[in-house]
Parts: C-alpha cells; sequence; structure tokens
C-alpha cells in the first residue's frame, strides 16, 4: 500500500468513525503500515478534526515517529503506541477511537484490570473467533500523558495476551488492530458494538 492509497482509506475510515461518533472533535488517530522493512506507518496528524480531514493530513513516519512525508501537522504523541502495537501483534493497521462506551466501560471495569465478553453473536467479526462461545478479554489500562511508560504497558500486556483483540485505556478509549486495514476497521466496529452492548446491559441489572 502506498502514502496515497494508505491516506484515501484512512480519511474514509476516519470520517465514518467521526460520523458514527467514535472519534468526535480532534480525538482518536488512525494508522497503516506503508512498509515493512523499514517500518514505515501511514498516520494521522495530531490534533487534526475528524469530521474535516483531508489526505494531506495523513503523515509517512519512520520506526522512531520521525515524519518523512506529509504536508500538514506533526505526529500525535501517541504515535509511539501505534508503533508498538505494529511491532508486538505484527499488525498492519491500528485504530485507536475515544467513544462515550469504550470510555464508560474502562472506568466502570477498571479495578479489575479489565473485563470479558461472551456469548455475542457479533464476537465472530474478531478475526480467528468461530464461535459466539468465544470469551474475550478486553484489558484495561490507566491513563497517562507518559506515553513511552504507556507503550511498554502495552508490550507486556500483549507479551502475556497475544490473543488480545483490543484494549482500553482508563477514561480515554480503545486501541484496536488487525492483520490488514480491513480487519483493523471491522475489529472498531465489532468491538464498538460489543461495548455498546455489554454497557447498555449492564444498565438493565438492578442496582
Ligand atoms: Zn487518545
Amino acid at each position: 500500500m502506498t502514502l496515497p492509497e494508505a491516506a484515501e482509506e484512512l480519511v474514509r475510515l476516519g470520517t465514518g468513525f467521526h460520523n458514527r461518533g467514535w472519534m468526535l472533535g480532534t480525538s482518536g488517530n488512525l494508522s497503516a503500515v506503508v512498509s515493512r522493512d523499514p517500518l514505515r506507518l501511514a498516520i494521522t496528524a495530531s490534533s487534526i478534526d475528524k469530521g474535516r480531514m483531508n489526505p494531506r493530513q495523513i503523515l509517512e513516519i519512520d520506526n522512531n515517529g520521525k515524519v518523512l512525508q506529509g504536508a500538514e501537522g506533526r505526529p500525535s504523541a501517541e504515535t509511539l503506541l501505534h508503533l508498538e502495537v505494529v511491532r508486538s501483534m505484527g499488525a498492519s493497521a491500528v485504530m485507536h477511537t475515544h467513544s462515550v462506551w469504550t470510555t464508560v466501560l474502562s472506568d466502570y471495569y477498571h479495578a479489575d484490570s479489565g473485563f470479558s465478553i461472551e456469548g455475542y453473536e457479533m464476537l465472530k467479526g474478531l478475526d480467528g473467533v468461530q464461535t459466539h462461545e468465544h470469551r474475550e478479554w478486553i484489558p484495561i489500562l490507566e491513563n497517562s500523558q507518559d506515553m513511552a511508560a504507556l507503550a511498554s504497558q502495552v508490550r507486556a500486556l500483549l507479551a502475556e495476551r497475544p490473543k488480545t483483540h483490543g484494549l482500553l485505556v482508563r477514561r480515554h478509549g480503545m486501541y484496536t488492530w488487525g492483520k490488514d486495514l480491513a480487519t483493523a476497521a471491522r475489529h472498531v466496529e465489532i468491538l464498538e458494538f460489543l461495548m455498546e452492548a455489554v454497557g447498555r446491559r449492564r444498565m438493565m441489572e438492578p442496582t
């Protein structure tokens, strides 16, 4: 995938996620691997309005997060987490959203360091999952502005749980990824659906 191809697709996805309420304002960021060796990522620039994205705001960065190409802006501090997930999981795309439901659940289940989702048919939309009986653990990390520290926590977590499809950062949002851009984008839709279903179902329980 070339930078212009990745840029067009990331703008299309980001605009769609914005319209669904998963990347409001300048929140969230999306990336796709455009070269594996040497590692190069196409990634949304920092602080861009996700409702008004254009391909000039997609930057090409190297494995240290340094900008190689791109017309507008600088990389987000969260770029470090994208690079970590690409390295740890061999992912080809990483999606970071800030939806209401992922934010709420990341706070609600924080004391347990995560929560599991099981029994839902939509789980079969996750790569490698064949049955609704699958039990998906959603890990939660404490939020931090120290991205290097958060990236090392992500590395340790994914080494311990290599079958993870997505993780939450407390009161912040979700990271998910995939073996290609289409899979990563599908994981956003599937996990956002599941989190909303879990959250709404939880609200029906007596307090
Ligand atoms: Zn964020």
